[in-house]
């Protein structure tokens, strides 16, 4: 992708791209700038047709043969895996798909997981013919589908998305802001921009760790290295059975609601290599394909309008869904302060990935020989192309060494875009932590809030105890393209071992803080009471030294990354023995 932007931007006139005042008018000077155009239709695509992830009859066949000798051992949780495999390489509608499904619902069954057997006993039976062979199958399926029925009542209800229901169950939402729960709300100010604060009519103070946010991502991706281990829908990662797409190997999914919830926007990514995207290229275009060609065409006079540099005209209900793509499209761009290298950059890569949407599936036929489609369809990627940098937030999954506890650390696995995440503004010192269950983020309180109306703050990967100010500030403006004004920058805060020892300016004893820590660093797993542990001592010592202002030492940092690891354990996490 990069060596075909700079080959691009040599054929443009950049003076008079300069001139162009906003995305909708970048992109027309492109696409109507004839060298340009030339220079498209000879450039390989980048989208182009994907071939490396085919269905294969002969890998299926080798992995149901692997899984075989996994059953026969009793291995069953490794007959699983292998089957899983032979599931996801089987042409759809096939014998071997059949033969797949058929031998991991008696794994399933050995693992007593009769619900999931009983759905791959329906699909398998599906598939089979009426031939001799076929019959002996039928028959042992049908009598495998019977035994699990009577043992379905004895079984536990799956428990994935027990979690996140329950926390859901327990708070009270924003009216205006349903993915905010009531302790919070949205201002503007001239200054701030929008920003979150702190809705507290009590006169006792939030607590750390109320929740502030649950929210969806509009659109998430899977990072390549996870496209194997997670699923492309919900970016959890898959524990028992795999579903696959029916046309490709690439898209996996943790159960079938999440397969037929992504057929919207696999539809048009299927075919294609998505190899030369990187993360936030890969969220442009799922934000596109999730939307649909129908939404943006219904819009196209009012996202138009606003592409060219108008503001949107507002719906009558003013209340702000997660689910709306105007909220996203309303994001900061930062276009007025990008340099004209990086808006040719970005004008060129927004072609080139539209133009192969357009010519390379069905997203929008009519815009195949339609110059002001294809404007409006790259000009909407343009816009997401400057947004996403500075709006989307990293998915991870904890992972938590079993054996070396203190390596445990996050991964990233994915990129989202939340419509009310992106609202918070960043500080050095901030006060609310992120975790994730799956690609739903949730944001609770890290510290006490004392007052009504206080903003509060989320962390854009610069910490004042870990990062020198001169780091924080380098990375903050380059890729969000500000200047960090928050405490610890003005009063030049230290590193974490410049910190007083101690809590701070007073010293705070807890018996019951000190016990849950000697055990995290001894290395024992966390129990869910220490997260009440943490909470309390972190309230505690905000009590003792209130102001949002003070420097606290050691002890205090160490709880605070001792209930952001305890949180992280309980959220999206894997443990493994290494
Ligand atoms: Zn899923
Ligand atoms: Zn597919
Ligand atoms: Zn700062």
């Amino acid at each position: 992708m990069q060596s075909l932007v700079n080959l691009a931007s040599n054929i443009i006139d950049q003076e008079k791209f300069s001139l162009c005042s906003n995305d909708y008018s970048r992109i027309q000077f492109l696409l109507t700038t004839s060298e340009f155009l030339s220079f498209i239709q000879k450039s390989p695509a980048i989208l182009d047709e994907q071939t490396t992830h085919s269905k294969c009859l002969k890998t299926s066949n080798e992995y149901r043969e692997k899984g075989n000798q996994s059953y026969a051992s009793q291995n069953n949780r490794q007959a699983l895996v292998f089957y899983n495999q032979a599931v996801r390489y089987a042409p759809s509608y096939s014998h071997e798909l059949s033969l797949a499904l058929g031998n991991r619902s008696a794994t399933l069954f050995n693992l007593k997981q009769y619900h999931l057997a009983i759905e791959d006993i329906h699909r398998a039976l599906d598939l089979l013919s009426f031939d001799e062979e076929d019959d002996a199958r039928r028959q042992r399926l049908e009598q495998r589908l019977y035994q699990c029925l009577q043992n379905k009542k004895n079984e536990n209800p799956p428990t994935q998305d027990n979690q996140l229901d329950e926390l859901k169950s327990n708070e009270t939402f924003n009216s205006n802001y349903p993915s905010l729960t009531t302790h919070a709300t949205i201002e503007t100010s001239v200054d701030r921009g929008r920003h979150v604060v702190s809705n507290n009519s009590s006169s006792t103070s939030l607590k750390p760790g109320t929740i502030i946010l649950i929210e969806k991502p509009y659109a998430s991706v899977l990072l390549p290295s996870a496209w194997s281990t997670h699923c492309h829908t919900c970016l959890r990662r898959i524990e028992f059975v795999l579903f696959a797409c029916s046309q490709c190997t690439r898209a996996i999914y943790c159960s079938f609601n999440c397969l037929q919830e992504s057929i919207a926007w696999h539809a048009f990514e299927c075919r294609l290599s998505l190899e030369a995207l990187d993360k936030m290229q890969l969220l442009t275009l799922r934000l596109l394909t999730k939307t649909g060609w129908q939404y943006l065409y219904k819009n196209k006079v009012s996202f138009e309008n606003y592409l060219q540099g108008n503001s949107i005209e507002q719906s009558e209900e003013n209340i702000y869904q997660w689910d709306k793509y105007e909220n996203i499209l309303r994001l900061e761009t930062n276009s007025t302060k990008r340099s004209n290298d990086d808006l040719l950059h970005r004008s060129i890569q927004a072609c080139l990935i539209g133009i192969s949407l357009i010519n390379n599936t069905s997203f929008c036929q009519y815009a195949f020989d339609n110059i002001d489609y294809q404007i409006y369809i790259c000009s909407l990627i343009l816009s997401h192309l400057q947004a996403l940098p500075c709006n989307a937030h990293e998915i991870s999954e904890f992972v938590y060494h079993r054996l070396s506890p203190l390596t445990s650390s996050c991964q990233e696995i994915g990129a989202g875009i939340y419509a009310t995440l992106s609202l918070f503004n960043h500080s050095c010192n901030p006060n609310v932590i992120r975790n994730f269950l799956g690609d739903t983020v949730i944001v609770r309180l890290l510290r006490s809030i004392p007052s009504d109306r206080m903003e509060l703050v989320d962390n854009y990967g610069c910490l004042s105890a870990t990062m020198s100010k001169h780091e924080r500030q380098t990375k903050l403006l380059e890729q969000y393209h500000f200047q960090c004004q928050c405490q610890p920058c003005i009063d030049q805060w230290p590193h974490y071992d410049q910190l007083p020892d101690g809590t701070g300016e007073k010293t705070i004893d807890s018996k019951e803080f000190d016990e849950a820590f000697q055990r995290l660093i001894q290395g024992n797993p966390p129990d869910k009471s220490d997260l009440n542990v943490y909470e309390n001592f972190l309230q505690q010592c905000d009590e003792q030294m209130p102001s949002e202002t003070c420097i606290k030492g050691k002890v205090y940092n160490n709880a605070q990354e001792a209930y952001k690891q305890c949180l992280n354990f309980f959220s999206h996490s894997i443990h493994t023995e290494d």
